[in-house]
């Protein structure tokens, strides 16, 4: 069982809560020029406890899983990489410290799954480059997402809402496909800092007077996500 990446994303998760509650890390500020941050930004800096990731899940039988749900981890691992990954050219090219924040927590997501991933002994896609990816579907997803928020400061946010919609709904669809309880545990938390996520660059259009119309949740779940507070976890 692999440990370090989790470990290792500790500090930039501390680097995150700096980020958000003061003057940022100092070790890290070669980015391009920052936007003045907007308001409720500090919602999806929510603790990250590896530690009692690795404690918790420790404590669950692993179990065997199903082709199903071997599939679904891997997908998922990718996913969250996609993510990372589109936030990571968003940021290099607008600024905008919303995108290297989730960026940052993108990763915490990544590496609860890479977790699991190391925890059954199947072959983790971590260390595959930014922007190259192993299941079709998500290559093209992340080279159309890239493409469209290219665009604009708007189109990256719009890009990113649906990048989060549609973490959501696969996170719903694996759930439906598992009766693990440490891949659910991790999948919840995904779910939660992705909701959470949505809601953050929603309020990112919306502060520029934009609006977002969901793409692939349905209005009633997009109105639901909307319009609930802020959940604490998620790991981000
Ligand atoms: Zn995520
Ligand atoms: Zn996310």
């Amino acid at each position: 069982m692999k440990m370090k990446s989790l470990s290792g994303s500790a500090a930039f998760v501390v680097c995150v809560l700096l980020l958000v509650t003061s003057t940022g890390c100092t070790t890290d500020q070669q980015g391009p020029v920052q936007p003045t941050v907007t308001p409720g930004e500090e919602s999806y800096a929510t603790v990250l406890d590896t530690g009692d990731l690795e404690t918790k899940l420790a404590s669950y039988p692993e179990g065997t899983l199903a082709a199903a749900e071997e599939k679904d981890l891997l997908y998922l691992q990718e996913e969250e990489k996609l993510a990372r990954d589109v936030y990571g050219v968003f940021y290099e090219a607008w600024g905008m410290q919303v995108f290297r924040n989730i960026g940052n927590a993108e990763q915490t997501h990544m590496d609860s799954v890479t977790f699991l991933i190391d925890r059954y002994g199947l072959a983790s896609a971590e260390n595959t480059p930014a922007g190259v990816f192993d299941h079709p579907e998500l290559q093209d997803l992340y080279d159309r997402l890239v493409e469209d928020g290219l665009k604009s400061p708007e189109d990256a946010l719009r890009a990113a809402a649906l990048v989060e919609e549609t973490d959501i709904v696969d996170l719903r669809d694996a759930l439906a496909r598992t009766d693990k309880a440490d891949i659910r545990y991790v999948y919840e938390n995904l779910m939660r800092g992705s909701e959470n996520h949505l809601r953050a660059f929603v309020r990112n259009l919306e502060v520029q007077g934009e609006s977002y119309t969901p793409m692939v949740l349905t209005l009633d779940e997009y109105s639901d996500i909307i319009s609930t507070p802020v959940r604490p976890g998620g790991f981000s």
